[in-house]
């Protein structure tokens, strides 16, 4: 009965790889896309022995296919022309995401195409799943 909430992470929306979010600030604010990747703060070199352990698992910033890009000018550098194959493929003007602080982005219901705040729910089973705050749709990427 008495289940104890998991801590204070209610403030950052939880974001997994594959959710559709959208940017709320920013140069890219109002765009979309799909999470490529979420970075966590995996800590420092320094492993001070769970001093921050709490925190270690928090979505920190997350990277969005398409999504806040940095032109990347690469060149092709004079002193490695041994390697000129690899070079010439990354010779050019490449588009680079750049992560994206989570406060910055809210999640987007697959169903309801809204933007939501995830909100959870504890199946029959008891596995607790993230679900849509407005249509209760369930966010797991299950595709
Ligand atoms: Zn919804």
């Amino acid at each position: 009965m008495a289940q104890a909430k998991g801590a204070s992470a209610n403030k950052v929306p939880e974001i997994r790889t594959g959710d559709t979010v959208v940017v709320l600030h920013g140069k890219d604010a109002g765009k979309r896309g799909k999470v490529e990747k979420v970075l966590r703060n995996l800590g420092s070199k320094h492993k001070a022995a769970g001093a921050w352990r709490g925190a270690s698992s928090r979505p920190l910033a997350i990277l969005i296919s398409g999504v806040n890009l940095a032109k990347r000018h690469q060149k092709a550098r004079p002193h490695m022309s041994q390697n000129t194959q690899s070079m010439a493929q990354q010779s050019g003007i490449i588009d680079k995401p750049m992560p994206i602080d989570v406060s910055n982005v809210m999640i987007v219901c697959p169903r309801c195409d809204r933007i939501t705040r995830v909100k959870h729910e504890r199946l029959g089973s008891g596995q607790s799943v993230r679900v849509c705050g407005h249509c209760r749709e369930q966010l797991e990427a299950s595709a």
